[in-house]
């Protein structure tokens, strides 16, 4: 029987050149973190698993990156900046190579004496871990753990790494629930200021082109409702979702895969550029075989049905579409190495670049469309006749299309009652549109 989950509690104190938890080790997924720790079991022996290694023993030493999961049980873990006194003598300490190292008896038994209350924790493990690893207190630095933090962080940045929320955390010696808030607080801005600013990026450039419509439009008629507008937001907020989703995913893949690590160490520009250039043809071709008959077609014929082009149908897409157009792209982009970061990046561009593609937005970029696949180009791909909208399946780079000759140069080609299916009836229900490519 499945056990229910069960969270981690306990006291921890943070600020030794690392962090402390004493308490019940709850449940914990594979993990690395950029600090040097050391469990000791204060119920019996405790278990730390690594990859095929398992070691139980009274006192474990874990080294930084090297990743783990600790068994479920009442632990005291110490965690060390590895460039402090405290997490080179712990590594002095485990005294082989090893990522993983049983610790004496004799070194679990100090430790384990150690008070359970914050302020026992405090001074208790300042004493004690000072003596046992030849370490001095450092607890009188400002904020010690968000310094480190913020190091790991830039050092991450610097490597294209993305150090996980639950690393962090462990960092900290906090829950990942805590940490947030802890971070925010000692920071003044949140863990993750990419995520929030990303979003709003992608909003306001989106809203912006809602704007824009209105000041220029360019088929005033599609100005109009078409009783399809609220249930274009229901899709395009869960096509915006799964975009935002992608980082997270990258993430997590990131750190279950065995990724070739030879994405170059480029400047984070190039690296936009580059793994946009892997989703950017992943999505062309699955795009253009979203244009065969059966399935695919079907999913994909929601975002053809819509009769009217408005900056909501760069959204407009069922979302196994979404995922159908943009896994192999993004699963490809991840393999290579890809930092999340730059893929997120990516992804939010794409999201902005869509509601221009599909805006009722009278404008040209000129000879720009040869090389971007812009509103006036995308126009004629949504078509209402079926043989002629077969062409200009580019998602931002037009490259792919001159390449496989579906490029078509037919600028700003459709009016009003010239887009959507000629021949399929899509219903006008969310719920209906989702169950569409499955009835027949
Ligand atoms: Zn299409």
């Amino acid at each position: 029987m499945k056990q229910p989950r069960r969270p981690w509690r306990g006291v921890i104190h943070v600020g030794l050149c690392g962090g402390v938890f004493r308490g019940e080790a709850g449940d914990n997924a594979l993990h690395a973190h950029g600090a040097h720790q050391v469990s000791v079991g204060l119920d019996g022996p405790v278990t730390v698993r690594a990859g095929a290694r398992s070691v139980r023993s009274r006192a474990v030493f874990v080294a930084a990156t090297c990743a783990h999961r600790i068994e479920r049980g009442t632990v005291l873990s110490i965690y060390a900046d590895v460039s402090s006194d405290l997490g080179v003598g712990m590594r002095a300490a485990a005294g082989c190579r090893a990522a993983v190292v049983a610790l004496s008896e004799q070194i679990g038994d100090r430790l384990a004496m150690v008070g359970s209350t914050a302020r026992e924790l405090t001074t208790d493990v300042v004493a004690e871990i000072a003596g046992v690893f030849g370490h001095r207190s450092t607890y009188e630095q400002p904020d010690p753990a968000l310094l480190r933090i913020t190091r790991v962080l830039s050092a991450a940045i610097r490597h294209g790494d993305t150090p996980s929320r639950a690393a962090l955390a462990t960092l900290a010696g906090l829950s990942e629930g805590r940490f947030s808030h802890w971070f925010r607080e000692r920071a003044g801005m949140p863990m993750h200021p990419y995520w929030p600013w990303a979003l709003l990026v992608s909003a306001i450039g989106i809203a912006a082109v809602a704007l824009l419509e209105r000041l220029q439009p360019y088929e005033p008629k599609w100005l109009e409702d078409h009783g399809d507008t609220f249930v274009d937001v229901l899709h395009g907020s869960v096509s915006l979702g799964l975009i935002f989703a992608t980082v997270e995913i990258a993430t997590i893949m990131r750190t279950w895969l065995p990724i070739a690590p030879w994405w170059p160490s480029w400047p984070a520009w190039a690296s936009v550029l580059a793994a946009g250039a892997v989703i950017d043809l992943g999505l062309w071709a699955m795009h253009r075989a979203s244009h065969g008959s059966g399935i695919l077609w079907r999913l994909h014929a929601l975002h053809h049905s819509a009769q009217r082009l408005y900056w909501l149908n760069g959204e407009r897409r069922h979302p196994l579409s979404a995922i159908v157009l943009a896994t192999p792209g993004i699963t490809a982009a991840i393999l290579l190495g890809a930092p999340p970061q730059a893929i997120g990046t990516w992804m939010a561009m794409v999201s902005v670049h869509l509601a221009f593609q599909h805006a009722n937005l009278d404008f040209t970029l000129g000879p720009l469309r040869y090389l971007l696949c812009v509103a006036e180009i995308h126009r004629w791909h949504h078509k209402r006749e079926y043989e002629d909208a077969q062409v200009n399946f580019g998602e931002i780079w037009t490259l792919w299309d001159h390449l496989a000759g579906t490029f078509h140069d037919q600028r700003n080609g459709v009016r009003a009652g010239e887009v959507g299916l000629r021949d399929e009836v899509m219903p006008s229900g969310y719920v209906a549109q989702l169950a569409w490519p499955f009835t027949r």
